[in-house]
């Protein structure tokens, strides 16, 4: 029998506990199953760790780690230390050395539940945003010089290569080519930016010759968040940068109910090195500790995990498990509407586990 080796990393606030849920359901996912274990090993990696040692992870943190089939991951960012120290420190730190480029992240409206567009229907937001996750925008070359000056001055410099923007634009073709449309929509902004922007469009030409069976199509940025509220129909597959993908996607989220519910997956296609799923939204300070945090995002996040490990018939059993879980409102979570806990729904995906006979 296959074991799994998965590293835990919960993090800060709502992390800690939409995994504790995942990891759960991913056990009683392995019992059903019988043809796979799962061995998963808790890092108690975060803001709590930091107060403590000074550092969001250990020096040797991504050793640690190296060797385990995937990781799931919750998220990074505590109330009393900055944005930017917890993301680095943590999420950043361990994305960009394992050299997970393709950020992918689908979004739909799952059962039982109403997108805020009042006239879409369940089958027209079916989505999957490919964000480039390993430079552009958040390449993280920059300065800050001559602090709190008048003459202070500050840069973030966007880095895209052309192997960077090459194997993403190869890795999005070849997702649209998969799915049923084969619809590729890259979005830009190369009005606006002349350099890099320039050479992305340019490059998404020239991968597209090597996929003449998928339509596609470009779009700037800004045009896109209109498409995507009032044409949703109109779009399958999106690639987009580090930068524009993170924005477009949570207004993607948004649209297919709640942040609460979806997942992402941070993947090295080449498998070098282990990929990370994780639920898209962040810690909620605001309803930390309160047990009401929506654990679907995790739960699909945990589907995308197993796809990858190569386990179609679990991911299949737990998507399923969750739709039969959110098309009853009584295990809507207030982010939804509804008044279920965490727990609540946990339960019931585990009870939907155990109780499918397929
Ligand atoms: P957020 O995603 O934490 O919260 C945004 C809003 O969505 C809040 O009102 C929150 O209550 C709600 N929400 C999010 N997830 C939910 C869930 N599962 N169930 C119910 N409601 C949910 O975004 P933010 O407030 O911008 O960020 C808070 C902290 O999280 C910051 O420190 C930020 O840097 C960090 N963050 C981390 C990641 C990550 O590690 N991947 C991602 C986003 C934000
Ligand atoms: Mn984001």
């Amino acid at each position: 029998m296959k074991t799994y080796k998965i590293a835990a990393i919960p993090g800060d606030g709502i992390g800690t506990e939409v995994i504790s849920a995942g990891v759960d359901v991913l056990h009683a996912l392995a019992a059903r199953d019988g043809n796979f274990a799962l061995e998963v090993e808790d890092f108690d990696w975060g803001g709590d760790y930091y107060k403590r040692h000074g550092r969001m992870m250990p020096e040797n943190g991504r050793d640690l780690i190296r060797n385990h089939d995937a990781i799931l991951f919750g998220s990074a960012g505590h109330p009393d230390i900055p944005d930017h120290v917890t993301l680095w420190g943590l999420r950043l730190a361990i994305c960009q050395p394992f050299d997970q480029y393709a950020n992918v992240r689908p979004t739909r409206v799952l059962a039982g539940i109403t997108s805020p567009l009042r006239k879409v229907d369940r089958t027209e937001l079916d989505w999957v945003i490919v964000r480039e996750n390993s430079e552009g925008e958040y390449a993280g070359v920059g300065g800050r010089v001559h602090q709190g000056l008048p003459l202070e001055a500050a840069t973030d410099v966007s880095i895209m290569t052309r192997a960077g923007v090459e194997r993403i634009m190869r890795f999005a073709f070849r997702l649209a080519q998969s799915r049923p449309r084969k619809l590729l929509t890259v979005v830009t902004k190369s009005n606006a930016q002349r350099h890099a922007m320039v050479m992305w469009d340019e490059i998404a030409g020239q991968i597209a010759a090597e996929f003449p069976d998928v339509t596609w199509d470009k779009m700037l940025v800004d045009a896109m968040t209109m498409r995507m509220v009032m044409k949703p129909e109109s779009i399958d597959t999106v690639v987009a940068t580090n930068l524009h993908a993170d924005i477009l996607s949570d207004l993607a989220a948004a649209l297919a109910g709640s942040l609460g519910i979806a997942p992402t997956a941070n993947l090295n296609p080449e498998r070098d090195f282990p990929s990370m799923f994780e639920p898209i939204h962040g810690s909620a300070f605001d309803i930390m500790g309160k047990g009401i945090a929506n654990p679907i995002g995790t739960f699909w996040s945990a589907v995308m995990m197993l796809e990858h490990l190569g386990e179609p018939q679990a991911a299949k059993r737990l998507m399923t498990a969750i739709e039969r879980v959110t098309a009853d409102h009584r295990f809507h979570t207030p982010d939804l509407g509804g008044t279920a806990r965490t727990a609540d729904v946990t339960e019931a995906v585990i009870a939907a586990i155990q109780g499918a006979n397929d």
